[in-house]
C-alpha cells in the first residue's frame, strides 16, 4: 500500500504573485493524499486548489471528493468555490471539520455562495455536499483501508491537525501552529483548559503533539516564521521549533511549509538552511514544501 503527498499550494497567510516567490509557489494551502483508492482525498481549499480541481476534470477517476479542514481562516478555504468538480451533479463532496463557538466551516462556506461574494452563483454548485464535524483527538475512516486522526493546534478557534495512515505509513499536516509556552494559549478552550495549572497544561499539550506525531513517515509543519523573527501570539512557528517536535516525535522527514507572503525564493532557503546541520546530527530530513511536489511512501 502506497501513500504520497501532494502539495498544490504551500504559501500562508494569503496567496501572491512575486516573480521571486516561484521557486516554492505563490498558492495557498491544499495538500492531497493520494493512494490507490480512486476517492480524492484533499486538506483545505487555498487557491492551489484551483489548478488541481481543473486537472482533475480533464481525467476524472473517481465522483467521490473527501476533504478534511484544518480551520476557516481564509487563506485555508478561500478558493473551494471554485472547485470545478463541484459543478457537476455526479459528484459528492464530503467536508471533515471542527466545530468552534464562532464561524464553523459549514456557514462560512454556504454564506461564501449564497451571499454572493464571489463570482460563482449558487445554482452551479450542483455536486451533492455532506459536512461532517470532527473533533480533537477523533480518529476516523475514510474507505476502508485510510484512517484518520486529528490534534487541536495552538491557533484561533479550533484548528485541527491531520494524521493521515494508509498500511504501514503515516503523513501528517501541522498547520497552523504556535509554541504554547508562557500562556500563549490561542485556540478555542485553551485558556479555561490551563486554569490552575498552566505549565500542566502547556506539558500535556507539547506531549499530546509528539505522540500525535510518533513515527510518521512525513510531517508538513507551518514554519511562518524565521527562527529569529517569531511572533508567537501570531498563531505560527519556525523552523527551529518545528525540528525540536519532530526530532522528539521520531519523525522521518520534516517539511517546512506556509511560508510567509512576503518571504522569497531566497527566504525560504535561508530558513531550510537555518536547521539543515542540526537536522542532519539528528537523523531527521528536512526539506522545504514546493508546489507540485510529491512524496510517495511505499
Ligand atoms: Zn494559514
Ligand atoms: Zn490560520
Amino acid at each position: 500500500m502506497s501513500l504520497t503527498l501532494c502539495l498544490h499550494g504551500v504559501r500562508g497567510s494569503r496567496p501572491t504573485d512575486r516573480l521571486d516567490q516561484m521557486d516554492f509557489g505563490c498558492n495557498s494551502t491544499c495538500i492531497e493524499f493520494k493512494t490507490e483508492n480512486n476517492f480524492y482525498l484533499i486538506l483545505d481549499g487555498g487557491t492551489g486548489l484551483i489548478p488541481r480541481g481543473r486537472e482533475i476534470v480533464q481525467n476524472q477517476k473517481s465522483t467521490e471528493f473527501n476533504f478534511i479542514i484544518t480551520h476557516t481562516h481564509w487563506d485555508h478555504i478561500l478558493a473551494l468555490p471554485y472547485f470545478e468538480p463541484l459543478q457537476d451533479s455526479k459528484n459528492t463532496v464530503t467536508f471533515y471539520s471542527s466545530k468552534p463557538v464562532r464561524a464553523t466551516f459549514e456557514s462560512l462556506f454556504n454564506r461564501m455562495l449564497k451571499e454572493r461574494n464571489l463570482a460563482i452563483p449558487v445554482e452551479q454548485i450542483k455536486a451533492k455536499i455532506n459536512f461532517k464535524t470532527v473533533k480533537s483527538g477523533e480518529e476516523f475512516k475514510i474507505g476502508n483501508d485510510i484512517s484518520i486522526s486529528t490534534y487541536q493546534l495552538n491557533h484561533q478557534g479550533i484548528t485541527l491537525g491531520y494524521r493521515v495512515r494508509h498500511g504501514n505509513h503515516s503523513a501528517c499536516v501541522i498547520t497552523d501552529n504556535a509554541p504554547i509556552d508562557n500562556g500563549n494559549y490561542m485556540g478555542e478552550g485553551m485558556a479555561a483548559a490551563a486554569k490552575g495549572n498552566p505549565k500542566a497544561f502547556e506539558s500535556k499539550f507539547r506531549q499530546g503533539l509528539v505522540k500525535f506525531l510518533a513515527n510518521a513517515d512525513t510531517v508538513v509543519y507551518d514554519t511562518h516564521f524565521a527562527n529569529d523573527n517569531l511572533k508567537a501570539d501570531w498563531g505560527h512557528s519556525t523552523p527551529a521549533l518545528a525540528l525540536d517536535v519532530c526530532y522528539e516525535a521520531r519523525v522521518k522527514r520534516l517539511v517546512i511549509f506556509h511560508h510567509a507572503p512576503e518571504d522569497s525564493d531566497h527566504d525560504v532557503r535561508a530558513k531550510l538552511d537555518s536547521i539543515k546541520d542540526r537536522a542532519k546530527k539528528l537523523g531527521v530530513e528536512v526539506d522545504a514544501a514546493t508546489e507540485g511536489k510529491e512524496w510517495v511512501h511505499g
